[in-house]
């Protein structure tokens, strides 16, 4: 089998079984061999862990993960994927294709099925139209994985990294950092895919937390970051009023009780101050 990272045979392959990228899809394809050995190693993969890629596309990271990890499930909606995968993925025996979107799969099924007993890591290079709702799912779910290293959009991976409580934080900040660590691990250009999308890229990993950092209802305490980020302009007060659909007069009460000052914006808090004002929310009801 000729390299595949290597330009000259990905475009034989991809013109050999007539594609066509869609951009639909998000369709951009690593062409830089440099990237997958870094993040197959990034992610984890090793003797005894299973793997679950997102997206293999025609299989350049699923080939390095497979040379390093006891097993690889690779989840790719594309149907017109499937042959290619079968001949560039022919010399393993250690991976399956799954044919489904991975917003739409049981994954913790699929782990139970799959992985039984395995240490699990998720390694992906993910279609950019999904990031948010792929890594909000991943976490949400409480699936039984280690880490989780993606590639993402350079502004994606700099927002999910940023320490919370400083300006780049939103809302995508908060929640990944109820559940995991995120760590920005390298940045990759926009010539390293095929076609170059119109802004780089970066590897990213999520390292899971067995249990969130603070104590705090959790439908309470997402409600309050979805509201507080809803109008980040606005102060605190207001825009938990206006997101909470909440009497001024209460959510004060609720500050007050939390000891975050009425006239703070939401990307100045820490998540115990998200915490703080989901407890007081509970107090008072
Ligand atoms: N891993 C390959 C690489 O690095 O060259 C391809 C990455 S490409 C950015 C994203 C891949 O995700 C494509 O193969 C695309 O068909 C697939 N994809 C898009 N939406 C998906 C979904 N909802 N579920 C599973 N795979 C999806």
């Amino acid at each position: 089998m000729k390299r595949l990272s290597d330009i000259s045979t990905i475009k034989e392959i991809l013109s050999k079984h007539g594609f066509t990228f869609s951009k639909s899809l998000g369709q951009n394809f690593l062409i830089n061999p440099s990237v997958c050995p870094r993040m197959a190693e990034y992610a984890g993969a090793g003797a005894g862990v299973g793997v679950i890629e997102i997206g293999p596309g025609i299989g350049v990271l699923t080939n390095e993960l497979c040379q390093l990890a006891y097993k690889v499930v690779a989840v790719e909606l594309d149907k017109r994927l499937l042959p290619v995968l079968d001949e560039t993925l022919a010399e393993y025996d250690n991976v399956k294709i799954v044919n489904a979107d991975v917003l739409e799969l049981d994954l913790n099924q699929l782990i139970e099925e799959e992985f039984a007993g395995m240490e699990v890591v998720v390694c992906a290079n993910l279609p950019y139209y999904i990031t948010s709702p792929v890594i909000m799912k991943l976490l949400e779910e409480r699936l039984p994985v280690k880490a989780i290293t993606v590639m993402v959009q350079k502004e994606a991976a700099q927002r999910i990294c940023a320490k919370v409580g400083v300006r780049m934080c939103g809302a995508v900040t908060v929640a990944v950092n109820y559940y995991a660590e995120p760590e920005l691990l390298f940045h990759v250009s926009a010539g390293s895919f095929m076609p170059a999308p119109k802004v780089d890229s970066a590897v990213i990993r999520l390292n899971v937390r067995e249990k969130p950092p603070v104590d705090a209802d959790k439908e309470k305490f997402f409600a309050v970051v979805k509201a507080s980020f809803g109008q980040r302009r606005k102060v605190i007060a207001n825009s938990l009023s206006a997101g909470l659909g909440m009497g001024k007069e209460k959510v004060l009460a609720i500050l007050e009780r939390a000891g975050v000052p009425q006239n703070t914006r939401a990307e100045a808090l820490r998540l115990e101050d998200f915490a703080a004002i989901a407890n007081a929310w509970e107090d008072l009801a």
